[in-house]
């Protein structure tokens, strides 16, 4: 579908807007000069007014195709902006040439082109801006006292010159001003965007492990349970607990234990796809979410992140120091409730821990 505005590049959407603006007040000149025509205030016939215009639809077409089509942000500066304000002042001066005593008032709609830089112009930019306008209404008024000095007070017109250049010199200082609240806020945004992320992490992850917590877990199971209720799709989970870790934290301490655990996790998250999910859901139990998996795929899983463990060396630990895990596997049965599904590989894994632990047992009976 073809839209105004590229939907993927919030960026490029904004300065397509922004491009809008500045083509809407050229509308404005526009209606403004037709109304000065209308009263004969300027030496312009009907005709070349509709041809200046024309050629001005013209510069703002190609100015969009060039947006469009993404050739602006080979430019340093891909918003266009000074590009833009030159062509709006060298418009406004044409207007501005040929209108006669009004040429003051018609400064005033100058103003709106200076606004367009607001939050974009550093105080730099502001006053190469400022002595460029100030420059076109010099030569503007150099020519008039050439071509119609019959329409001219030199006088009045270098009181407007001064007058123009302090306003706009004014309007440089509290436009970059703007653009500084602006930057400020944008770098509060970040830092608060960024801090909400690290909050949100916090929120869903157990600290130790970096799995999933357990108010998490119940939160993808929720999800996974509603998705199979809805559309009839099955989904597995593996529990599964560490063999004897008591007696590793009665032998090493239990900051070792912890090393052990966060070790083994990061190990085994490797084991798991994308999609599926690990959480702790207590002490040295975890649970593994394995999406549209049956059981035949889970016990697959569970087989391949059994004998990782089994074969797995822990650094800091001698190369002998092995760790195994009892699993207990299951599916979901649609309707039951998120209790009844866990309890049910918890008992499974209680199977695997009468067996002699190191197993892997599926229960799949209501
Ligand atoms: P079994 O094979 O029957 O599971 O034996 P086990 O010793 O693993 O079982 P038990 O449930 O009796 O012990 C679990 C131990 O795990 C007890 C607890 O101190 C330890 N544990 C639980 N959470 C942590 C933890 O975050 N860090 C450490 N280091 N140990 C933990
Ligand atoms: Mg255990
Ligand atoms: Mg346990």
């Amino acid at each position: 579908m073809i839209t105004i505005t590229p939907g993927n590049d919030r960026h490029q959407a904004l300065r397509i807007r922004r491009f809008f603006i500045g083509a809407a007040s050229y509308a404005m000149w526009f209606i403004l000069i037709l109304y000065c025509h209308h009263l004969e205030f300027i030496r312009l016939s009907f005709g070349w007014i509709l041809f200046a215009f024309g050629i001005i639809i013209g510069i703002n077409a190609f100015l969009y195709l060039i947006f469009r089509t993404g050739l602006n942000k080979k430019f340093t500066d891909p918003s266009l902006t000074f590009t833009q304000m030159v062509i709006a002042a060298l418009t406004a001066m044409m207007g501005i040439y040929y209108t006669d005593n009004i040429r003051g008032i018609m400064l005033v709609a100058y103003i709106v082109t200076i606004l367009f830089g607001v939050f974009r112009f550093n105080i730099i930019q502001y006053f190469i801006f400022t002595i460029f306008s100030v420059t076109c209404y010099g030569t503007v008024i150099i020519l008039l006292l050439n071509n119609h000095p019959d329409t001219i007070t030199l006088q009045v017109e270098i009181l407007q010159l001064v007058v123009f250049a302090t306003v706009l010199t004014w309007f440089s200082m509290v436009g970059s001003y703007m653009r500084k609240i602006r930057e400020k806020l944008s770098a509060t945004n970040y830092r608060l965007n960024n801090a909400l992320n690290t909050i949100r992490e916090l929120a869903i992850h157990d600290d130790l492990t970096r799995a999933y917590n357990r108010r998490q877990m119940y939160e993808e199971l929720k999800k996974e349970k509603a998705k199979a209720d809805r559309s009839g799709g099955i989904f597995s989970i593996a529990l599964f607990d560490l063999d004897h870790f008591k007696k590793i934290n009665d032998t090493y301490g239990h900051l070792k234990g912890d090393d052990v655990l966060k070790y083994l996790i990061h190990s085994i998250s490797h084991e798991i796809r994308e999609i599926d999910s690990i959480s702790r859901y207590g002490g040295e139990e975890f649970v593994i979410i394995m999406n549209g998996t049956d059981a035949k795929g889970a016990e697959e899983c569970a087989f391949r992140i059994k004998s990782r463990i089994e074969n797995l060396k822990f650094p800091g630990f001698a190369d002998s120091f092995r760790i195994t895990i009892s699993t207990g596997i299951t599916t979901y049965h649609p309707v039951e409730s998120i209790d009844e599904l866990i309890a049910r590989s918890d008992s499974a894994m209680y199977k695997a821990k009468s067996m002699g632990r190191n197993q892997v047992v599926i229960e799949n009976h209501v």
